[in-house]
């Protein structure tokens, strides 16, 4: 999980790094390249944008929509002093829509841009900020002083102009974020999340020179990388298992040495699994399967060759020092049981479903699956010595495991 979290989140850390140390420079620049330097964030959301249509990526266009809005108030509406109670509750909006938003889009699904869905949430979003902002425009001075005495003035610290309760929200959105990160490993809240971290250093250190073009800048960087990171596990990880895929595996294989040790892993009589409890649930066993491979210590890789097979390679490893671990993650798959739950084996006709409710629920409530894998194993020798040979080697081997009565690993 650390290792995840790093992994996904290290370009992110790097650019506000990168960030926070390009401000200083930025304030000394003359006015002229100042006044270019203010275009940076459109630029740089813009190309973010231009990625999504091309990748069709309703979510974050939106995202990027609402930030080169929220660009632009910041540019038009809030360069006086935070204590005229107009420009305070513009920030305020702010402060409290963005995380809002943010917090939305860790549940909303994908479905692309070119359809109603994805027209619907790329002019929604930003029409919230329009009518919010138009709202306060025409809500009386005195009643705003009200509002934000009673629920934004308090802040914490001197310089911090965050507000406890924007500050808690903020942390509650991270939190979740981390925990959809974590649950998915997917590149997208890794996007989410700059957006949350950037926009939270620009909201609460407001005051600071350039703070807002800089950090809006790098944020606009910062979904660029997320947009092309997330191209590429599109590319070279399996979509149902989140394991890198055929495509990964063969461009790992190109580049081994002389040592190196391949296995071939199998869900055992999978058909018949399927074939019991449907399509759905194997799936669902499949992903299962994928995260115990997946933990495979021993300096090993996991990846789907596809179907219900699996690939996992230890590279400058041989036979005897990899085949306890993988005998590990045998046992692992072989222990672990999958609680059903009734939504997996509703029937498919509506009649059928009626006559078998009440039973069905009674015999699933903590009803559980288990299925067990056999692995093949083989290393480079006098015998095999290209690649592909220790692969089908491997696959011989694994074929011998099936033979010898399933859920065991053998070696060639
Ligand atoms: P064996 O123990 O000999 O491996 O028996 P098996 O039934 O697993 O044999 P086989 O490899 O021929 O069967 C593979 C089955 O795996 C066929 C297909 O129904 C199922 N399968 C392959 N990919 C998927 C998938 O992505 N999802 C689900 N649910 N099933 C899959
Ligand atoms: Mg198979
Ligand atoms: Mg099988």
């Amino acid at each position: 999980m650390p290792l995840l979290l790093l992994r996904r989140l290290l370009p992110v850390v790097v650019l506000l790094s990168a960030a926070l140390y390009s401000r200083e420079p930025a304030i000394a620049l003359s006015t002229e390249y100042q006044q270019l330097l203010n275009w940076l964030p459109y630029a740089t959301i813009g190309i973010a944008m231009l990625l999504c249509i091309n990748y069709n990526h309703a979510r974050l266009f939106t995202v990027s929509l609402a930030l080169l809005l929220i660009y632009y108030f910041i540019q038009t509406e809030l360069q006086t002093s935070l204590n005229e109670p107009r420009t305070f509750f513009t920030y305020t909006i702010i402060s409290l829509l963005l995380p809002l938003m943010l917090f939305t889009f860790l549940f909303l699904p994908e479905r692309g841009m070119r359809n109603r869905y994805g027209v619907l949430i790329s002019t929604l979003v930003p029409m919230l900020f329009i009518v919010a902002y138009t709202i306060f425009k025409m809500v009386p001075e005195a009643s705003l002083v009200m509002v934000m005495n009673d629920y934004f003035k308090i802040r914490p610290f001197d310089n911090y102009l965050l507000s406890i309760n924007g500050s808690l929200l903020y942390c509650l959105v991270f939190v979740v974020g981390i925990y959809r990160l974590c649950k998915t490993n997917n590149e997208y809240f890794t996007a989410l999340l700059s957006v949350l971290i950037f926009s939270f250093i620009t909201l609460a250190f407001f005051g600071l020179q350039k703070i807002s073009v800089i950090m809006l800048s790098f944020v606009g960087v910062s979904l660029i990388i997320s947009l092309m990171r997330g191209a590429h596990d599109m590319a070279y990880r399996d979509d149902l298992t989140g394991l890198l895929g055929r495509r990964a595996l063969n461009e790992k294989l190109k580049g081994l040495g002389k040592r190196y040790v391949l296995a071939m892993a199998d869900v055992d009589h999978f058909k018949s699994f399927n074939d019991t409890h449907g399509h759905d649930v194997g799936d669902e066993v499949l992903k299962m399967v994928a995260r115990n491979i997946a933990t495979v210590k021993g300096g090993g890789t996991a990846y789907r060759y596809g179907g219900e097979e699996f690939c996992i390679v230890f590279p400058g490893k041989d036979i005897e020092y990899s085949k306890p671990f993988l005998e590990a993650v045998r046992l692992d798959v072989e222990a672990y049981r999958m609680a059903l739950r009734d939504a997996e084996h509703r029937p498919k006709s509506k009649d059928k479903a009626k006559q078998r409710r009440g039973r069905r629920s009674k015999e699933r409530a903590g009803k559980t699956v288990s299925v067990t894998i056999s692995i093949g194993v083989a290393a480079p020798n006098e015998k095999y010595l290209k690649v592909d040979e220790v692969l089908k080697a491997a696959d011989t081997a694994l074929y011998k495991a099936k033979q010898n009565g399933r859920n065991c690993v053998v070696t060639m």
